[in-house]
């Protein structure tokens, strides 16, 4: 990969952007690195040599990725599979992924609508998932994926209207700036919580399986419980996000919230 670098914004969008409140409801991001083995197989050299001492998710720094567009933080990378996407980060207008399938898996309600999609990848994975989690005798349901704009500001809006702009803040995401608008994420629980979104599915066989086993599909728990300021978002243990399975794996084995992993500062000390 290239050399990252400090870009204009970087003192702007990263800075604030972790220092945020909490909110709820599924969508945001978090930023700091450290290096996956695979990931730096050919570095150790030493930090003061360029090339290939860097860390392979350095394209996708937090910093790498954004740029300022009519006084918001806007994504430079929507399609990608290691996007972040939170509070202060949103993605460009009208941004729809074009590759949204259904994935073959038990959902928590019937029919096909909106939310049954994510994007091929991830679905795909998601399907593997859900087969593993099977063979081991754990049933997941899949309660709701992909959200469109329009969706997620109709949903927004509401909660302005019966709860004011603050409570609103704290329940939902901002039109664009939902993880479920990129297609990766999808809210998964289990027949033991009655399929219900709601932090008590951390603690079941179902919930605990996922914490552990969700990085070796390519996913991971995006709002962790303790991890609440650096997502802005409240314990999520239902809702996964896709990023492959290299960046999930350092994810998850770094203890770091997706957001804190991608920070350029976090990358660069990880090497
Ligand atoms: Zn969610």
């Amino acid at each position: 990969m290239k050399k990252h670098q400090a870009t204009k914004w970087s003192a702007i969008a990263l800075g604030t952007a972790l220092a945020a409140g909490l909110l709820s409801a599924c969508g945001a991001a978090g930023a700091t690195p450290e290096p996956s083995k695979s990931a730096q197989q050919q570095t150790n050299g030493g930090q003061d040599s360029e090339t290939k001492s860097e860390n392979p998710f350095a394209d996708s720094a937090m910093q790498a990725t954004v740029e300022e567009k009519d006084g918001k933080n806007v994504v430079t990378n929507p399609t990608s599979m290691q996007v972040v996407v939170n509070k202060q980060r949103y993605l460009p207008d009208g941004y729809e992924p074009s590759d949204l399938v259904v994935p073959n898996v038990p959902f928590s309600f019937g029919g096909v609508i909106e939310k049954s999609h994510m994007r091929k990848e991830a679905a795909d994975a998601l399907e593997q998932l859900f087969a593993g989690a099977k063979e081991q005798g754990i049933d997941l349901y899949a309660v709701s994926g992909y959200r469109s704009y329009k969706r997620q500001k109709s949903i927004y809006d509401n909660n302005v209207a019966t709860r004011g702009e603050a409570e609103a803040a704290k329940v939902s995401a901002a039109p664009g700036t939902s993880e479920h608008q990129t297609g990766l994420a999808m809210d998964v629980s289990a027949l033991s919580v009655n399929n219900e979104l709601e932090q008590s599915f951390g603690d079941t066989k179902e919930g605990q399986w996922l914490a552990d086993h969700a990085q070796e599909y390519g996913f991971i728990v995006h709002y962790l419980k303790g991890k609440e300021e650096q997502t802005g978002y409240s314990y999520e243990p239902w809702h996964i996000r896709y990023v492959g399975k290299d960046l999930a794996k350092a994810v998850h084995d770094s203890g770091l919230s997706l957001d804190e992993y991608l920070d350029e500062s976090n990358l660069s000390a990880a090497k």
